[in-house]
């Protein structure tokens, strides 16, 4: 939105810092403000005790605090809970909180909906609305500390995924600039090691990512052992293949000890065989890396099954023969629609087809 207040949840710490020059203040009110934002979470001037009430005031009519709601909470049966988030220009994105033992991993989206149009994802049907700014995406894990803190005490976020609504990488700078926020010691101090930024490949970006000071754990969508098959479930392949997927992936400056996760969708007779199980192993030999099976999670728009679970299993176990570490992620929160691939709110007033033909006059809606 135009004419707005600067969102202190959007600033580096630098930019707070700068921010507070620019007014005329002190730098470190840059900080001290950037610290109640960012570490302890505070939503509105009001709560930021150590600022006098003149200060607290200024502050007010100069910025912004955050910019989400909390529209519904809604809790799985496995404890999964899915939050559905609404921006100040009412669109909805969705995010969820993952309770795994000690460890909690959130899973945030970066868009509202997505341009990327892989066929089985339910978030593609959507289209792209428009990219989160990087205020949006931080604030989901705030607001998630919030809600653990309540309704969970003593459970912390501990591992942060970029695998909700949208394709990290395609709104680049306000994903590079929450990453930067959220591994900030003296804000939230999520550890870049239990970050992940998952992507459908856009190469170009990959390799940009590399350049960076902040290094998250990478995940890529692969979904397919060949061209052909991932041609047809990810138009996205067609522009960047596979063989330019790997190169760029090769050469990407990989942390020690650390190696790149694959996604694999495992969609019944497209590409589950024993076949396709042998050249994903073949293609994926040299490579640092693990992959992880999805089974296929549902969702009314597209025309896919899950494979059997003994051909899930017979997938598996042939990679595993063949020497490729494979691991098989059972869905979390299916009942609620938080699990993989199944987050696409309705509510943003876009048809979950994304051409339609209505009507005799043959309007077309679009989104
Ligand atoms: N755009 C990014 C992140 C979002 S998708 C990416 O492509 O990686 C997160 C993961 O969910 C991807 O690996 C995607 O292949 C997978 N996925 C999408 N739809 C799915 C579905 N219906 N069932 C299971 N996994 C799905």
């Amino acid at each position: 939105m135009k004419d707005e207040l600067p969102d202190l949840r959007a600033m580096t710490l630098a930019d707070a810092e700068a921010f507070a020059i620019a007014q005329g203040w002190p730098r470190f009110r840059g900080e001290q403000v950037w610290r109640w934002v960012h570490d302890r979470g505070a939503r509105d001037f009001d709560e930021m005790t150590n600022l006098p009430r003149e200060v607290r005031a200024e502050l007010a009519a100069r910025a912004r605090v955050g910019s989400l709601a909390v529209a519904e909470v809604q809790t799985s049966r496995d404890g999964t809970r899915k939050l559905r988030l609404t921006t100040r220009d009412g669109k909805s994105i969705e995010s969820v909180i993952i309770p795994d033992g000690d460890k909690t991993t959130q899973c945030i989206s970066s868009q509202v909906g997505c341009a990327i149009d892989c066929q089985f994802c339910a978030t593609a049907k959507l289209g792209l609305v428009r990219n989160l700014d990087a205020g949006e995406i931080v604030d989901q894990v705030y607001i998630a500390r919030r809600l653990l803190h309540d309704v969970e005490p003593g459970r912390r976020i501990t591992n942060l995924v970029y695998m909700g609504m949208g394709e990290p990488l395609h709104n680049y700078d306000n994903v590079v600039r929450s990453l930067r926020i959220l591994t900030d010691d003296k804000g939230a101090g999520l550890s870049q090691r239990r970050i992940t930024v998952s992507t459908a490949g856009l190469v170009p970006r990959l390799e940009k990512l590399g350049g960076e000071d902040v290094r998250p754990n990478l995940a890529v969508s692969l979904n397919a052992p060949n061209d052909e098959i991932r041609d047809a479930i990810m138009p996205i392949n067609r522009k960047w293949n596979i063989a330019a997927l790997l190169a760029a992936l090769r050469a990407y400056p990989l942390e020690q000890r650390r190696r790149i996760t694959f996604e694999y969708v495992l969609l019944a007779g497209v590409n589950d065989s024993l076949r396709d199980a042998a050249q994903l192993a073949k293609l994926l030999r040299g490579v640092k890396c693990k992959v992880n099976l999805i089974p296929w999670n549902p969702h009314p728009e597209a025309p896919y099954q899950r494979p059997a679970p003994a051909v899930i299993d017979a997938f598996q176990a042939e990679c595993k023969r063949l020497g490729l570490p494979t691991y098989l992620r059972t869905p979390r929160g299916d009942d609620i629609d938080a699990a993989c691939g199944q987050l696409a709110n309705r509510s943003n007033g876009v048809p979950l087809v994304p051409l339609r033909v209505r009507g005799r006059a043959g309007n077309i809606t679009t989104e």
